[in-house]
Protein backbone atom coordinates (compact mmCIF):
# COMPACT_ATOMS: atom_id res chain seq x y z
CA UNK A 1 0.00 0.00 0.00
CA UNK A 2 0.71 3.28 -0.63
CA UNK A 3 0.27 5.34 2.72
CA UNK A 4 0.12 9.44 2.09
CA UNK A 5 -0.73 10.93 5.12
CA UNK A 6 2.08 13.38 6.08
CA UNK A 7 2.18 11.84 9.96
CA UNK A 8 3.21 8.37 8.48
CA UNK A 9 5.39 9.72 5.85
CA UNK A 10 7.75 11.92 7.90
CA UNK A 11 7.29 8.90 10.73
CA UNK A 12 8.78 6.46 7.93
CA UNK A 13 10.79 8.35 5.69
CA UNK A 14 14.56 6.75 5.35
CA UNK A 15 13.83 4.25 7.62
CA UNK A 16 15.23 0.38 6.94
CA UNK A 17 13.23 -2.41 6.48
CA UNK A 18 13.05 -4.16 10.05
CA UNK A 19 15.69 -6.23 11.30
CA UNK A 20 14.96 -8.23 14.34
CA UNK A 21 17.25 -6.78 16.83
CA UNK A 22 18.13 -3.70 14.90
CA UNK A 23 16.74 -0.13 15.96
CA UNK A 24 13.96 1.82 13.82
CA UNK A 25 16.28 4.37 12.87
CA UNK A 26 20.43 2.86 13.19
CA UNK A 27 22.61 5.05 15.47
CA UNK A 28 24.96 7.90 13.54
CA UNK A 29 28.10 5.79 11.64
CA UNK A 30 31.03 7.57 12.85
CA UNK A 31 33.57 6.99 10.20
CA UNK A 32 36.27 9.01 8.27
CA UNK A 33 37.56 5.77 6.07
CA UNK A 34 35.64 2.53 6.23
CA UNK A 35 37.36 -0.96 5.66
CA UNK A 36 37.80 -1.48 2.10
CA UNK A 37 37.57 -5.20 0.64
CA UNK A 38 41.05 -5.92 0.09
CA UNK A 39 41.50 -7.07 -3.79
CA UNK A 40 37.44 -5.36 -4.69
CA UNK A 41 38.12 -1.94 -3.04
CA UNK A 42 35.36 0.15 -2.69
CA UNK A 43 32.22 -2.36 -2.23
CA UNK A 44 29.70 -0.36 -0.28
CA UNK A 45 31.39 2.53 1.72
CA UNK A 46 34.76 3.95 1.23
CA UNK A 47 35.42 7.33 2.52
CA UNK A 48 33.35 9.73 4.66
CA UNK A 49 33.22 13.22 2.28
CA UNK A 50 31.59 11.55 -0.23
CA UNK A 51 29.94 8.30 1.35
CA UNK A 52 28.26 8.04 4.82
CA UNK A 53 25.49 5.71 5.75
CA UNK A 54 24.25 8.00 8.01
CA UNK A 55 23.65 10.86 5.48
CA UNK A 56 22.17 8.59 2.76
CA UNK A 57 19.74 7.53 5.20
CA UNK A 58 18.56 11.37 5.99
CA UNK A 59 19.20 12.32 2.29
CA UNK A 60 16.65 9.12 1.30
CA UNK A 61 14.39 10.77 3.93
CA UNK A 62 14.24 14.32 2.99
CA UNK A 63 13.79 12.97 -0.64
CA UNK A 64 10.80 11.31 -0.09
CA UNK A 65 9.10 14.47 1.25
CA UNK A 66 10.61 17.06 -1.29
CA UNK A 67 9.91 14.18 -3.92
CA UNK A 68 13.38 14.10 -5.82
CA UNK A 69 16.86 13.12 -4.92
CA UNK A 70 18.39 14.80 -2.41
CA UNK A 71 21.68 16.13 -1.42
CA UNK A 72 22.85 17.43 2.54
CA UNK A 73 25.27 20.01 3.22
CA UNK A 74 26.72 21.34 6.45
CA UNK A 75 24.30 24.49 6.06
CA UNK A 76 21.56 26.22 4.17
CA UNK A 77 24.21 28.25 2.91
CA UNK A 78 26.33 25.61 1.74
CA UNK A 79 23.43 23.96 -0.51
CA UNK A 80 22.25 27.53 -1.68
CA UNK A 81 26.27 28.58 -2.59
CA UNK A 82 26.95 25.34 -4.22
CA UNK A 83 23.72 25.45 -6.52
CA UNK A 84 24.83 28.99 -7.52
CA UNK A 85 28.76 28.19 -7.63
CA UNK A 86 27.96 24.81 -9.78
CA UNK A 87 25.41 25.99 -12.48
CA UNK A 88 26.87 29.58 -13.53
CA UNK A 89 29.62 30.96 -15.39
CA UNK A 90 31.55 34.36 -15.84
CA UNK A 91 28.92 36.46 -17.46
CA UNK A 92 25.64 35.13 -16.51
CA UNK A 93 23.12 36.64 -15.41
CA UNK A 94 20.96 35.19 -11.97
CA UNK A 95 17.54 37.19 -10.36
CA UNK A 96 17.80 36.50 -7.07
CA UNK A 97 14.85 37.74 -4.23
CA UNK A 98 15.67 41.11 -2.91
CA UNK A 99 13.61 40.33 0.13
CA UNK A 100 14.85 36.78 0.80
CA UNK A 101 17.75 35.71 3.25
CA UNK A 102 20.23 38.47 3.44
CA UNK A 103 23.20 36.42 3.12
CA UNK A 104 22.52 34.94 -0.31
CA UNK A 105 22.28 38.89 -0.98
CA UNK A 106 25.73 39.34 0.11
CA UNK A 107 27.26 36.26 -1.53
CA UNK A 108 26.25 37.71 -4.49
CA UNK A 109 27.27 41.12 -4.00
CA UNK A 110 30.38 40.16 -3.26
CA UNK A 111 31.82 36.60 -4.19
CA UNK A 112 29.67 35.77 -7.27
CA UNK A 113 30.30 39.58 -8.60
CA UNK A 114 34.04 38.64 -8.34
CA UNK A 115 33.42 35.66 -10.49
CA UNK A 116 31.88 38.31 -13.32
CA UNK A 117 28.33 36.88 -12.30
CA UNK A 118 25.46 39.55 -12.95
CA UNK A 119 22.84 39.88 -10.43
CA UNK A 120 19.10 40.82 -10.92
CA UNK A 121 17.53 41.40 -7.77
CA UNK A 122 13.70 40.97 -7.68
CA UNK A 123 10.81 41.37 -4.58
CA UNK A 124 9.29 38.56 -4.24
CA UNK A 125 5.72 39.94 -4.61
CA UNK A 126 7.02 41.17 -8.40
CA UNK A 127 6.64 42.69 -10.56
CA UNK A 128 9.45 40.02 -12.19
CA UNK A 129 11.40 41.10 -15.36
CA UNK A 130 12.03 39.20 -18.49
CA UNK A 131 14.24 35.80 -17.87
CA UNK A 132 15.27 36.11 -21.49
CA UNK A 133 19.02 35.87 -20.92
CA UNK A 134 19.30 34.70 -17.61
CA UNK A 135 20.86 31.07 -16.35
CA UNK A 136 18.89 30.97 -12.69
CA UNK A 137 16.23 32.17 -11.13
CA UNK A 138 16.17 31.78 -7.05
CA UNK A 139 12.52 32.45 -5.47
CA UNK A 140 12.15 32.10 -1.95
CA UNK A 141 8.35 31.53 -1.24
CA UNK A 142 7.09 32.40 1.24
CA UNK A 143 10.40 35.22 1.80
CA UNK A 144 11.97 35.49 5.15
CA UNK A 145 11.75 38.15 6.83
CA UNK A 146 8.61 39.94 4.87
CA UNK A 147 6.30 36.69 4.06
CA UNK A 148 5.62 37.43 0.39
CA UNK A 149 4.58 34.87 -1.64
CA UNK A 150 4.94 34.11 -5.72
CA UNK A 151 3.71 31.50 -8.09
CA UNK A 152 6.59 28.78 -8.04
CA UNK A 153 4.24 27.02 -11.05
CA UNK A 154 3.82 30.18 -13.18
CA UNK A 155 7.08 31.66 -12.53
CA UNK A 156 8.64 28.63 -13.62
CA UNK A 157 6.76 27.86 -16.57
CA UNK A 158 7.98 31.49 -17.75
CA UNK A 159 11.68 30.96 -16.69
CA UNK A 160 11.95 27.77 -18.10
CA UNK A 161 10.11 29.58 -21.57
CA UNK A 162 13.34 31.99 -21.51
CA UNK A 163 15.73 28.93 -20.86
CA UNK A 164 16.03 29.80 -17.33
CA UNK A 165 16.71 26.84 -14.64
CA UNK A 166 14.72 27.42 -11.59
CA UNK A 167 15.57 27.11 -7.71
CA UNK A 168 13.18 27.75 -4.65
CA UNK A 169 14.25 28.17 -1.09
CA UNK A 170 11.56 26.12 0.68
CA UNK A 171 13.40 26.65 3.70
CA UNK A 172 10.00 28.39 5.88
CA UNK A 173 7.23 25.97 4.20
CA UNK A 174 9.84 22.77 4.18
CA UNK A 175 8.07 20.10 1.98
CA UNK A 176 5.29 19.69 4.14
CA UNK A 177 4.38 22.89 3.08
CA UNK A 178 5.07 22.82 -0.20
CA UNK A 179 6.55 20.91 -2.62
CA UNK A 180 8.47 22.95 -5.16
CA UNK A 181 9.69 20.39 -7.82
CA UNK A 182 5.83 19.03 -8.59
CA UNK A 183 4.88 22.50 -8.74
CA UNK A 184 7.95 22.58 -11.89
CA UNK A 185 10.90 23.60 -10.14
CA UNK A 186 14.22 22.17 -11.45
CA UNK A 187 15.61 22.09 -7.81
CA UNK A 188 14.71 22.63 -3.96
CA UNK A 189 17.75 24.13 -1.86
CA UNK A 190 16.92 24.81 1.67
CA UNK A 191 18.08 25.69 5.06
CA UNK A 192 16.98 22.42 7.67
CA UNK A 193 18.68 24.89 10.37
CA UNK A 194 14.98 25.72 10.82
CA UNK A 195 11.56 23.92 10.92
CA UNK A 196 12.35 20.99 9.40
CA UNK A 197 14.70 20.21 12.63
CA UNK A 198 12.95 22.36 14.70
CA UNK A 199 15.15 21.92 17.94
CA UNK A 200 17.04 24.72 17.79
CA UNK A 201 20.12 21.95 17.91
CA UNK A 202 21.39 21.37 14.38
CA UNK A 203 22.73 23.20 11.75
CA UNK A 204 21.56 21.94 8.01
CA UNK A 205 21.05 22.52 4.32
CA UNK A 206 20.28 20.24 1.48
CA UNK A 207 19.41 20.60 -1.79
CA UNK A 208 16.50 18.05 -4.21
CA UNK A 209 16.17 17.56 -7.78
CA UNK A 210 15.15 14.93 -10.33
CA UNK A 211 17.60 16.76 -13.13
CA UNK A 212 19.86 13.83 -13.31
CA UNK A 213 22.57 16.12 -15.00
CA UNK A 214 22.30 19.10 -12.26
CA UNK A 215 22.71 16.14 -9.54
CA UNK A 216 25.71 14.66 -11.13
CA UNK A 217 27.35 18.14 -11.27
CA UNK A 218 26.11 19.17 -7.34
CA UNK A 219 27.07 15.75 -6.05
CA UNK A 220 31.00 16.16 -7.69
CA UNK A 221 30.70 19.49 -6.62
CA UNK A 222 30.18 18.49 -2.99
CA UNK A 223 32.56 15.96 -3.03
CA UNK A 224 35.16 18.23 -4.17
CA UNK A 225 34.21 21.24 -1.97
CA UNK A 226 33.02 18.92 1.21
CA UNK A 227 30.91 21.07 2.85
CA UNK A 228 29.25 17.86 4.31
CA UNK A 229 27.18 17.75 7.62
CA UNK A 230 28.63 15.36 10.11
CA UNK A 231 26.78 12.05 10.98
CA UNK A 232 25.39 13.26 14.50
CA UNK A 233 24.35 16.15 13.25
CA UNK A 234 22.52 14.20 10.07
CA UNK A 235 20.99 11.50 12.40
CA UNK A 236 19.73 14.02 14.91
CA UNK A 237 17.89 15.57 11.58
CA UNK A 238 16.82 12.14 11.04
CA UNK A 239 14.99 11.61 14.00
CA UNK A 240 13.75 15.17 14.52
CA UNK A 241 12.28 14.68 11.56
CA UNK A 242 9.66 12.13 12.57
CA UNK A 243 7.57 15.16 14.37
CA UNK A 244 7.46 17.29 11.51
CA UNK A 245 4.14 17.01 10.78
CA UNK A 246 3.10 17.40 14.39
CA UNK A 247 5.18 20.60 15.46
CA UNK A 248 3.82 22.14 12.05
CA UNK A 249 0.17 21.76 13.32
CA UNK A 250 1.04 23.11 16.28
CA UNK A 251 3.27 26.14 15.35
CA UNK A 252 0.82 26.89 12.51
CA UNK A 253 -2.55 26.46 14.87
CA UNK A 254 -0.74 28.93 17.07
CA UNK A 255 0.49 31.03 14.82
CA UNK A 256 -3.24 31.30 13.61
CA UNK A 257 -4.32 32.69 17.05
CA UNK A 258 -1.61 34.85 17.51
CA UNK A 259 -2.20 36.93 14.08
CA UNK A 260 -5.70 37.69 14.84
CA UNK A 261 -4.58 38.82 18.19
CA UNK A 262 -1.68 40.91 17.12
CA UNK A 263 -4.26 42.05 13.84
CA UNK A 264 -6.82 43.78 16.67
CA UNK A 265 -4.48 46.09 18.38
CA UNK A 266 -3.76 48.99 17.19
CA UNK A 267 -0.44 49.37 18.81
CA UNK A 268 0.24 46.88 16.51
CA UNK A 269 0.78 47.53 12.54
CA UNK A 270 1.59 46.05 9.67
CA UNK A 271 0.92 42.47 10.52
CA UNK A 272 1.95 39.76 8.14
CA UNK A 273 0.91 36.06 7.93
CA UNK A 274 -0.82 34.25 4.78
CA UNK A 275 -3.24 32.77 6.30
CA UNK A 276 -5.05 35.26 7.26
CA UNK A 277 -7.50 36.09 4.61
CA UNK A 278 -6.52 39.42 4.73
CA UNK A 279 -2.95 39.18 3.69
CA UNK A 280 -1.77 39.96 0.26
CA UNK A 281 0.11 36.80 0.26
CA UNK A 282 -3.08 35.12 1.28
CA UNK A 283 -4.66 33.89 -2.63
CA UNK A 284 -1.32 32.45 -4.17
CA UNK A 285 -0.70 30.84 -0.36
CA UNK A 286 -4.52 29.13 -0.14
CA UNK A 287 -3.56 27.97 -3.59
CA UNK A 288 -0.19 26.90 -3.33
CA UNK A 289 1.15 25.90 0.12
CA UNK A 290 -0.32 22.56 1.79
CA UNK A 291 0.04 24.50 5.14
CA UNK A 292 0.99 27.86 6.55
CA UNK A 293 4.20 28.17 8.08
CA UNK A 294 4.22 29.55 12.06
CA UNK A 295 5.51 32.68 11.19
CA UNK A 296 4.48 36.30 11.75
CA UNK A 297 5.66 39.51 10.83
CA UNK A 298 4.45 42.91 12.83
CA UNK A 299 5.95 46.42 13.54
CA UNK A 300 5.79 47.67 17.09
CA UNK A 301 7.46 51.32 15.59
CA UNK A 302 10.26 51.31 17.02
CA UNK A 303 13.99 49.30 18.42
CA UNK A 304 13.09 50.29 22.21
CA UNK A 305 9.78 49.21 22.15
CA UNK A 306 10.83 45.71 20.68
CA UNK A 307 13.02 45.49 23.54
CA UNK A 308 10.90 46.57 26.19
CA UNK A 309 8.36 43.89 24.56
CA UNK A 310 10.71 40.98 24.50
CA UNK A 311 12.41 42.03 28.05
CA UNK A 312 8.13 41.76 29.36
CA UNK A 313 7.69 38.35 27.82
CA UNK A 314 8.33 35.31 29.73
CA UNK A 315 7.88 32.57 26.71
CA UNK A 316 9.08 34.43 23.94
CA UNK A 317 12.80 33.79 23.22
CA UNK A 318 15.04 36.83 22.03
CA UNK A 319 16.99 34.72 18.93
CA UNK A 320 17.26 34.89 15.46
CA UNK A 321 16.63 31.83 13.21
CA UNK A 322 12.78 30.51 13.48
CA UNK A 323 10.69 27.21 12.95
CA UNK A 324 11.99 25.88 16.89
CA UNK A 325 9.93 24.37 19.24
CA UNK A 326 10.62 27.35 21.19
CA UNK A 327 8.54 30.16 20.65
CA UNK A 328 11.20 32.94 19.64
CA UNK A 329 11.52 36.61 18.22
CA UNK A 330 13.53 38.23 15.70
CA UNK A 331 14.40 42.23 15.21
CA UNK A 332 15.67 41.99 11.80
CA UNK A 333 17.12 45.29 11.41
CA UNK A 334 19.87 44.20 13.97
CA UNK A 335 21.38 41.83 11.55
CA UNK A 336 21.25 44.51 8.75
CA UNK A 337 17.80 43.21 6.90
CA UNK A 338 15.93 46.06 4.67
CA UNK A 339 13.23 46.47 7.08
CA UNK A 340 11.84 48.75 9.49
CA UNK A 341 13.78 49.23 13.02
CA UNK A 342 10.62 47.95 14.99
CA UNK A 343 9.92 44.70 12.71
CA UNK A 344 9.78 41.81 14.48
CA UNK A 345 9.65 38.24 13.15
CA UNK A 346 7.73 36.10 15.32
CA UNK A 347 7.91 32.26 14.71
CA UNK A 348 5.22 30.69 16.92
CA UNK A 349 6.54 27.28 19.08
CA UNK A 350 4.75 24.46 20.44
CA UNK A 351 3.54 25.64 23.42
CA UNK A 352 -0.45 26.26 24.75
CA UNK A 353 -2.19 29.04 22.52
CA UNK A 354 -3.73 30.35 25.44
CA UNK A 355 -0.56 30.59 27.01
CA UNK A 356 1.42 32.15 23.89
CA UNK A 357 -1.96 34.91 24.21
CA UNK A 358 -1.75 35.36 27.83
CA UNK A 359 2.01 36.12 27.90
CA UNK A 360 2.02 38.13 24.73
CA UNK A 361 -0.90 40.56 25.72
CA UNK A 362 0.93 41.25 28.96
CA UNK A 363 3.77 42.10 27.09
CA UNK A 364 2.46 44.27 24.56
CA UNK A 365 0.63 45.86 27.38
CA UNK A 366 3.92 46.35 29.16
CA UNK A 367 5.92 47.74 26.06
C1 LIG B 1 18.37 30.34 7.50
C2 LIG B 1 18.08 30.42 6.05
C3 LIG B 1 19.05 30.10 5.11
C4 LIG B 1 20.45 29.73 5.51
O1 LIG B 1 20.48 28.54 6.22
P1 LIG B 1 21.67 28.15 7.25
O2 LIG B 1 21.32 26.76 7.64
O3 LIG B 1 21.62 29.15 8.37
O4 LIG B 1 22.95 28.25 6.49
C5 LIG B 1 18.71 30.16 3.77
N1 LIG B 1 17.48 30.53 3.37
C6 LIG B 1 16.51 30.85 4.26
C7 LIG B 1 15.18 31.25 3.77
C8 LIG B 1 16.79 30.83 5.62
O5 LIG B 1 15.84 31.17 6.49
Amino acid sequence: MTFDGDGTRVVHAGLPDPVPGAPFLPGPVFAAPYHLDPVAGQVVNGYGRPDNPTRRALEAAIGELEGGRTLAFASGQAAITATLLATVRAGDTVALPSDGYYAVRAFAAGALRDLGVNTVLVPTAGPYPSFEGMRLVLLETPANPGLDVCDIRALSAAAHAAGALVAVDNTTPTPLGQRPLELGADLVVASGTKALTGHSDVLLGYLATNDEDLLARLTAWRAQTGGIPGAFDSWLAHRSLATLDLRLARQSANAAVVAELLAGRPDVRHVRFPGLPADPSYPVAAAQMRRIPGIIGFDLGSAERVGRFLSASELVFAATSFGGLHTTADRRAQWGDDTAPGFVRLSCGIEDAADLVADLTAALDAA
